[in-house]
């Protein structure tokens, strides 16, 4: 190959569009409620502040690469193998890991129309082509992702419940999914809203992982847990998925503090029951005000909210956030998900929520 001036990323990685997270600020506001990376308004549990208070380990001092004390309480707290598990500096990491470990170029990953952008990314990043399949109203198709295996499809990526739309399919459709794919295809579960989901049909992915050598489960601190400043995630695969990863990842890719602080988090069961509740009543409630307002919000069963607004001038998504902002409300603009007409809001604490709707009256007076 010929030399050049300057070092040259390898083809593709410049036609990655870079992730753009939540904003935190608003200019010239005094309080500002954040909603836009769906973060727990409840924060973590008290007992992590306890833990990592009594841990009086050195921080000059490698933490324990295999992170078995966090694998061991995750084991715990859902009845799994910590031989099954790997965690990573939030499930995005493990995201990333999985399709460097599987992917290679000239290969294909899925991904759902509306679905998590991090996918895309990771794909390109390992090389291979990123394939985005169609929702149907916003929801996950199956259909649609089966029709689009090809010979060189290797990884499917599946958010559900999926962000930003709040959507989900239920564990008969995962199932049919899984039946549908080549044995040699990956197939990742992200399940990041998991605890939030009250619906009978809903299933976070165990009993797949269980049964099947292709199926990953990804999890997340981030969200229930009120930990995402820590970034902890952990995966649930076959041994033969858990060996691979452990070989391409960093070697002490959990730090010291995340570790024990996860393992406290995912001991308070209350902790997270009150998380839930919290979001449970006031998903319905911000549901509700948005129909007296006469907003469409998309039906969700996470601790988020897609709000679609009007084309009309002086009432875009684009208007309602400016307007949103000016009062110290951040929620996300997803027209990089391709829906420029709506915005999502997380569900926040009391305040926050009856703030949004009352300055959504006044946005739609
Ligand atoms: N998956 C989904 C669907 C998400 O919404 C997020 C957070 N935005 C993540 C994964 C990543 O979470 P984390 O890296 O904080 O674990």
């Amino acid at each position: 190959m010929s030399r050049t001036d300057m070092p040259r990323p390898k083809p593709g990685v410049m036609d990655i569009a870079a992730y753009v997270p939540g904003r935190e600020t608003a200019h010239g506001v005094a309080k500002v409620h954040k909603l836009s990376s769906n973060e727990s308004p409840l924060g973590p549990s008290p007992k992590v502040a306890e833990a990592l208070a009594a841990r009086n380990a050195d921080l000059a001092i490698y933490p324990d690469g295999s992170a078995h004390v966090l694998r061991d309480a995750i084991g715990r707290a859902h009845g799994l193998n910590p031989a099954n598990i790997l965690c990573g500096n939030g499930s995005d990491e493990l995201l990333g890991l999985l399709c460097q470990t599987y992917l290679t170029p000239g290969d294909e990953g899925l991904f759902t129309e509306h679905g998590f952008l991090v996918y895309k990314i990771q794909i390109m990043a390992a090389g291979a082509t990123p394939v985005s399949v169609p929702d149907t109203d916003l929801t996950t198709d199956v259909d649609a992702i089966l029709a689009a295996v090809t010979d060189k499809t290797r990884i499917v990526f599946l958010a559900n419940p999926n962000n930003p739309t709040g959507t989900y399919i239920p564990v008969s459709e995962v199932r049919r999914l899984h039946a549908g794919l080549p044995g040699d295809v990956v197939l990742v579960l992200d399940a990041a809203y998991a605890e939030y989901v009250r619906r009978n049909d809903y299933e976070a992915g165990i009993e797949l992982v269980s049964a099947n050598p292709n199926v990953v489960m990804t999890r997340t601190f981030s969200k229930i847990h009120g930990l995402a400043g820590l970034r902890i995630g952990w995966m649930y695969a076959h041994e033969a998925i858990i060996d691979a990863c452990n070989r391409v990842r960093g070697p002490f890719n959990v730090n010291a503090l995340a570790i024990t602080a996860g393992a406290a988090a995912i001991g308070d069961r209350a902790h997270v029951e009150r998380a839930v509740e919290h979001n449970e009543e006031w998903l319905g409630r911000v549901c509700e005000a948005l129909e007296t307002l006469g907003l469409r919000a998309t039906p969700s069963v996470g601790n988020f909210v897609l709000i679609h607004f009007p084309a009309e001038a002086g009432k875009t998504a684009a208007d309602a956030d400016e307007y949103l902002s000016q009062r110290g409300f951040i929620l996300r603009r997803v027209a990089g998900y391709g829906l420029p007409d709506a915005l999502r809001m997380t569900i926040g604490s009391e305040e926050a929520n009856l703030g949004v709707m009352d300055a959504l009256k006044g946005f739609m007076a």
